[in-house]
C-alpha cells in the first residue's frame, strides 16, 4: 500500500541524521516522503529539548497537526527525538490525537510501532535508552533516492559528560561508537553513489573510541575515512575542547580530505563559570588549544558555541567572555541564552540572570562576532576558491539565478549562473573552482572560473 510520510526535523544533526534512518525504514514500508503535512498518512516531529525554545516550537507545531485528524481519521502523528525521550508517556497524556512517541534509541522499532498503532490501535511510547553495548546495533546509513554529494555518518552515540546545563546525555544516553569498520563500510557506500562529502556525527565526536577495545581512537578513525577512495572531503561535529587531543589536532592540514573548519563549543569566556559548567577547563586553556589549532592549519575557521546568561554570570564574567571572543577570533559563533533544562545539574540553581540582560548580552555576542566575521569573509573578494556545488541557492530568482554551495572552511558559496536548473544538472556534486564577486556577512557570492 502506498502511503506518504512527513516529516518535520528540530534541533541538531544527529536528529537530521535520525530522520534520514526513519525515511530510509519506512521506504520498504511504503511510505514515500512528502513535504504537504495536510495530505500525509503519517506525520513525525522530530524534537529537540536542548533548550526550551526548542520544545515550545514543537507542542505549538503539534497543535497545528492533530487538527488534520478531523479530515483524515488514518492520520498518526508521532513525536520522535529528545522531548520524546524526555516526555514518554507523559506527552500521550498530554496532547490528544498523538498516537505515538519513541526516543532516539528506538528509531529501528519504528515500522513495528506503526504497526501497533495501526492494525492494533494502541497509542504507543517506547523510550528504553540501549545502556549497554551488547546487543546494540546501530542503522547503517544509506544513500537516499534523492541524496545530495554530502552525507552524514554516525560514529558514535550518547555523551558521557556532566556539563550542568546540557540534557543531552539524559535523552541520548551513554557514549557507544560505532565500530570503525562499519563507520568505513558505510562511508564507502555513500561514495560509490556519489557522495563527496561525509560529516561523522556524534554528540562528542573527540571521545570516540574511548568505549572500545580496539585501540582505534578518533583520530585513527579520521585516518581510516580519509583513505576512502573518492572520498573528498570529510567534517566532524560536534567536539568537546576537553577530549580535543594533540592527535586530532595534528590531522588538520595533513589529511587531505579533512576540511579546514573546526567546530568547539566555548560556551564562556569566565573560569568561574566554566567550572559551575563543570566544563573540565579553563579559558587559558581553551585558548591554547585553539592557538595550537590554528598554528596547524592557520586557514582553518574556527566556530563555537556560547551560552549567556548561565545562573550567576555577572557583567564582569561576560566581559571575559568577550575577551576570549576577541582573543581567539572565532570565525563563526553560534549564542544561545541559557535556560534551565530539567533534570540537570543547572536546573538546581536559580536561574537569576534577567530575560533583558541575557538578550542584551546575546546581542553583544553576536556584534562581536559580526565584527570578526564581516573583515575575514571580505578578504576572499578577489579570490578563487573550492566550492561543493549543492543545489539551487535559496535566494535564487527568476532574474538572478544562483547555485549554492560551501568552501572547505564551511562558508556558504552562492554562484551566479544564466540558467539555474541546466548549470545543476553539470555542478552538482563537482568541486569547482568559483572567484568570489563579493561577500555578504554570512555567505560569498561568486563566478565559476569555468564558464558553464
Ligand atoms: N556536545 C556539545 C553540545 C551540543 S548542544 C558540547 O559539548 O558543547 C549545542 C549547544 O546548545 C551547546 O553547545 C550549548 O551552547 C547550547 N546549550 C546546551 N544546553 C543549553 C541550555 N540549557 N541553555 C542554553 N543553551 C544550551
Amino acid at each position: 500500500m502506498q502511503r506518504s510520510v512527513y516529516v518535520q526535523t528540530f534541533g541538531c544533526q544527529m536528529n537530521t541524521y535520525d530522520t534520514e534512518r526513519m525515511l530510509q525504514l519506512l521506504r520498504p514500508e511504503g511510505y514515500e516522503p512528502t513535504n504537504d503535512a495536510s495530505s500525509a498518512d503519517l506525520i513525525l516531529l522530530n524534537s529537540c529539548t536542548v533548550r526550551d525554545k526548542a520544545e515550545q516550537k514543537l507542542m505549538s507545531h503539534l497543535g497545528t497537526f492533530t487538527p488534520l485528524k478531523e479530515h483524515n481519521p488514518d492520520l498518526v502523528i508521532g513525536v520522535a527525538g529528545c522531548v520524546a525521550q524526555q516526555e514518554g508517556e507523559r506527552l500521550l497524556k498530554k496532547v490528544k490525537g498523538l498516537d505515538l512517541v519513541f526516543g532516539p534509541d528506538n528509531v529501528d522499532s519504528l515500522p513495528e510501532l506503526l504497526r501497533r498503532v495501526r492494525e492494533r490501535g494502541e497509542r504507543v511510547s517506547e523510550t528504553e535508552l540501549h545502556k549497554k553495548r551488547e546487543g546494540y546495533q546501530f542503522i547503517a546509513g544509506e544513500p537516499s533516492p534523492d541524496q545530495g554529494p554530502t552525507a552524514m555518518v554516525t560514529v558514535m552515540k550518547g555523551c558521557n559528560k556532566n556539563c550542568a546545563f546540557c540534557i543531552v546525555p539524559q535523552v541520548r544516553g551513554r557514549e557507544l561508537s560505532k565500530p570503525a569498520d562499519e563507520v568505513v563500510a558505510e562511508v564507502r557506500r555513500f561514495v560509490e553513489s556519489g557522495v563527496r562529502e561525509v560529516m561523522l556525527l556524534g554528540q562528542n565526536v573527540n571521545s570516540y573510541g574511548h568505549d572500545r577495545a580496539d585501540g582505534v581512537l578518533f583520530a585513527d578513525l579520521l585516518d581510516r575515512v580519509d583513505a576512502v577512495p573518492g572520498l573528498e572531503r570529510m567534517r566532524f561535529t560536534t567536539s568537546h575542547p576537553w577530549d580535543c587531543t594533540d592527535a586530532l589536532i595534528e590531522r588538520f592540514g595533513r589529511l587531505r580530505t579533512l576540511c579546514e573548519y573546526f567546530h568547539l563549543p566555548v560556551q564562556s569566556g569566565s573560569d568561574r563559570i566554566l567550572e559551575l559548567m563543570r566544563r573540565g577547563y579553563t579559558a587559558a586553556e581553551y585558548t591554547e588549544r585553539a592557538d595550537r589549532i590554528r598554528a596547524q592549519a592557520p586557514d582553518l575557521h574556527l566556530s563555537t558555541d556560547v551560552i549567556v546568561g548561565f545562573p550567576g554570570e555577572t557583567e564582569a564574567d561576560f566581559q571575559e567572555t568577550l575577551a576570549l571572543i576577541d582573543r581567539v577570533q572565532f570565525d563563526l559563533i553560534y549564542g544561545f541564552k541559557y535556560s534551565p533544562r530539567p533534570g540537570t545539574k543547572a536546573a538546581q540553581y536559580e536561574d537569576d540572570v534577567p530575560e533583558e540582560v541575557k538578550v542584551e548580552r546575546l546581542a553583544r555576542v553576536f556584534e562581536r562576532g559580526e565584527a570578526i566575521r564581516r573583515p575575514r569573509l571580505a578578504t576572499y573578494t578577489g579570490e578563487t576558491m573550492e566550492v561543493l556545488v549543492e543545489a539551487p541557492a535559496k535566494s535564487s530568482k527568476a532574474n538572478d539565478q544562483q547555485l549554492t554551495g560551501r568552501s572547505r572552511h564551511n562558508i556558504v558559496v552562492n554562484i551566479k549562473v544564466g540558467n539555474a536548473a541546466l548549470a545543476l544538472f553539470r555542478w552538482r556534486g563537482k568541486l569547482a573552482q568559483v572567484r568570489i564577486t563579493k561577500a555578504f556577512a554570512h555567505s560569498l557570492l561568486g563566478e565559476f572560473v569555468t564558464v558553464d
